[in-house]
């Protein structure tokens, strides 16, 4: 098999955590006999400064010609006050419209070795496993008309049916392969979009009888997430809250450097960890590339469909973390903690060691 995958490092810790990525990638393809064929471009602020747009048309081509791909993170303080079509953040946003990917999928995981490193007690977040499967295209983020004046400013939140159902369909589908139950999180006390929201994911619910489906309203579901997050499994909802409820999942993880993301449904599915570019620690080999090689994980498992290869990159990741290993943000100001490379190359030797196991094993 030959993968062809587009790169897009982008900005702060971007590049660093996606080479670290790529590390992983390029040992199971090497391994598991998969040619892998990277085309590395510019996006956000690095394109930018480089050809004065966040998306350039050449960047946009690679990946509508690509297989996969895998984005860092964009966006940094330089740009906070540029106009909008130059803000990096924009380049991404285009992307995902180009892309047409509707479904984002959000794991987020709290492995038991490291349980303690969140903020909450380690007994409420210990195995909670919960996917938060995000609306990508619609409500307020895309939303026609918007717009400011000196003193007022709006947004529009709209939702079709047809953009609820699919998103539900794709809820009850992940479902399906995992524990059977889906929470749907809107506002429907208060948003006509939500009560639409609401209706339609009962309707396509009803086509999935085994799997049990629950509603909440938005701020409802933010207590719940952190204080009982091993009630739940798939949670689908729309743009802005699954934005804002992901970054929240990430305090039952340990941080937000574990999070991996894909973004599905369009013509080429997009993977990047959930977090920024954090501009607080680019260049200082403090960045936590799991969240990045998780998403490595998801690539193989949703475009590739290299669901054993998939499991061996996190089977790794947790071997890495239950042999005590942390990054400075889970290490919380320890002296021990490993650098972004030595967290890489940890796991890279153990998805190495995975794999190397069960070809001799198919040998004899
Ligand atoms: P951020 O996610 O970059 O950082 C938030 C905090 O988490 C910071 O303290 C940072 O040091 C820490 N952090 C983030 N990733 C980490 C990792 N892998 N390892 C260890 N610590 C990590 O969010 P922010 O500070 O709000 O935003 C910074 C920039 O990133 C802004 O320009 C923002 O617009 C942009 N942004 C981009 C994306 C994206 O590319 N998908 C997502 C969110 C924010």
């Amino acid at each position: 098999m030959r993968v062809k995958i587009a790169v897009l490092p982008g900005d702060g810790i971007g590049p660093e955590v996606t080479r670290e990525a790529l590390r992983v990638l390029r040992t199971v393809g090497e391994m598991s006999g998969f040619e892998i064929q990277l085309q590395e471009k510019p996006i956000g602020g690095a394109a930018v400064l480089e050809q004065g747009s966040p998306l350039p048309r050449t960047t946009l081509d690679a990946c509508l010609d690509s297989d996969a791909i895998f984005l860092g993170a964009v966006g940094g303080p330089q740009f906070d006050s540029v106009p909008k079509e130059q803000r990096p953040e924009t380049g991404l946003l285009q992307l995902r419209q180009a892309l047409g990917c509707y479904a984002n999928l959000r794991p987020a995981i709290a492995y038991s070795a490291i349980a303690d490193c969140s903020p909450l007690r380690a007994s409420v977040v210990k195995n909670a496993d919960v996917l938060i499967i995000r609306e990508l295209l619609g409500g307020l983020y895309f939303g026609e008309p918007r717009g400011m004046n000196a003193h007022s400013a709006f947004n529009t939140m709209t939702y079709s049916e047809s953009e609820v159902e699919r998103i539900a369909r794709v809820a009850f589908e992940q479902a399906g392969k995992r524990r059977q139950k889906v929470t749907s999180v809107d506002k429907a006390n208060v948003l006509e979009t939500s009560v639409l929201w609401r209706k339609t994911v009962s309707r396509v619910g009803r086509e999935y009888p085994k799997i049990e489906l629950e509603h909440l309203y938005v701020d409802a579901f933010a207590m719940h997430l952190i204080t009982n997050p091993t009630r739940f499994d798939v949670v689908v909802t729309e743009n802005l809250f699954g934005d804002i409820l992901s970054d929240e999942a990430a305090v039952i993880t340990g941080s937000i450097g574990m999070l991996a993301s894909a973004s599905i449904g369009g013509s080429v599915d997009l993977y990047e960890p959930i977090h920024g570019s954090a501009p607080d620690i680019a260049g200082k080999g403090l960045a936590n590339p799991i969240g990045a090689i998780a998403s490595i994980a998801l690539m193989l498992r949703h475009s590739f469909l290299m669901d054993q290869e998939a499991s061996d990159v996190e089977a790794s990741i947790r071997g890495v973390l239950e042999a005590g290993y942390k990054t400075a943000d889970l290490a919380r100001g320890k002296s021990t903690a490993v650098s972004t490379s030595e967290m890489e190359a940890l796991i890279e030797q153990k998805v190495a060691d995975i794999l190397h196991r069960r070809q001799a094993y198919h040998a004899v």
